[in-house]
């Protein structure tokens, strides 16, 4: 643990204290995220399509995959995005909850702990600087940065850089979410050559923006790109 892990640690027990923080589902007093709450998180269950990490009923390609695979090496997410968890996320991104990442970051290690997939350098899907500016720091980032100390993996925060705003892929069709991502991100660094990423972000709805972050990184000569998101729409 280093000295800046240290002070806020001891800043936030100090403020837990003050304020003892409230689960922002049920209001429970204790954390952020009680334990029957995070209790009530669906997992995402084997079998699944080896490619997009999408549930089967057998571990066998699904029909997306066999007509028009995405240009990754594959996606694994913990929990459907749904109920608690919905609701969990909601207050991560748009209430500031950033303590959050904490709970949900471990969260995401306790899976990978199971579930090894390859990784040598974790990379968080980056927001546009105008959105970061809008609001205060990168929900994937945060992520990352939990998944990280859980896991021992490095993190590599700045060599995926959003080099395009895009409009929010919630009311967008499957052909839109890609158009909108599409050349949307870029890799500069010399820092992931040869490489094995694992992108991490909040949730992955059609796999368009973590295909778009891909496609980014292979043109930067990384070895391979999975990616882990902590919920996946069904
Ligand atoms: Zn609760
Ligand atoms: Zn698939």
């Amino acid at each position: 643990m280093t000295i800046v892990d240290l002070v806020q640690e001891i800043k936030r027990g100090l403020l837990d204290l003050l304020f003892p923080p409230r689960c922002v589902s049920c209001r429970e007093i204790g954390s952020l995220l009680c334990t029957k709450c995070r209790d009530e998180f669906e997992l995402v269950e084997p079998p699944l399509c080896p490619h997009c990490g999408r549930p089967m009923t057998s571990d066998r390609l699904c029909s997306l995959c066999r007509r028009e695979p995405l240009q990754i090496d594959g996606i694994r997410s913990v929990a459907y995005f749904e109920g608690t968890l919905r609701e969990v996320i909601h207050h991560f991104k748009y209430y500031n909850k950033q303590d959050l990442a904490i709970p949900l970051g471990k969260l995401m290690g306790d899976y990978w702990e199971k579930n090894p997939l390859p990784a040598e350098i974790i990379v968080p899907v980056p927001l546009h600087v105008d959105r970061l500016r809008e609001r205060g720091y990168n929900q994937a980032a945060l992520l990352a940065r939990e998944f990280g100390r859980s896991t021992g993996l490095p993190i590599s925060e700045n060599s995926l850089v959003r080099v395009r705003a895009t409009r929010p892929q919630v009311e967008l069709s499957v052909q839109e979410r890609k158009e909108n991502v599409c050349d949307a991100f870029r890799c500069s660094s010399a820092e992931l050559k040869d490489r094995r990423v694992l992108l991490i972000d909040d949730v992955c709805t059609t796999g368009a923006t973590l295909e778009a972050c891909s496609i980014a990184l292979r043109q930067a000569d990384v070895r391979s790109v999975w990616a882990l998101t902590l919920a996946r729409a069904r």
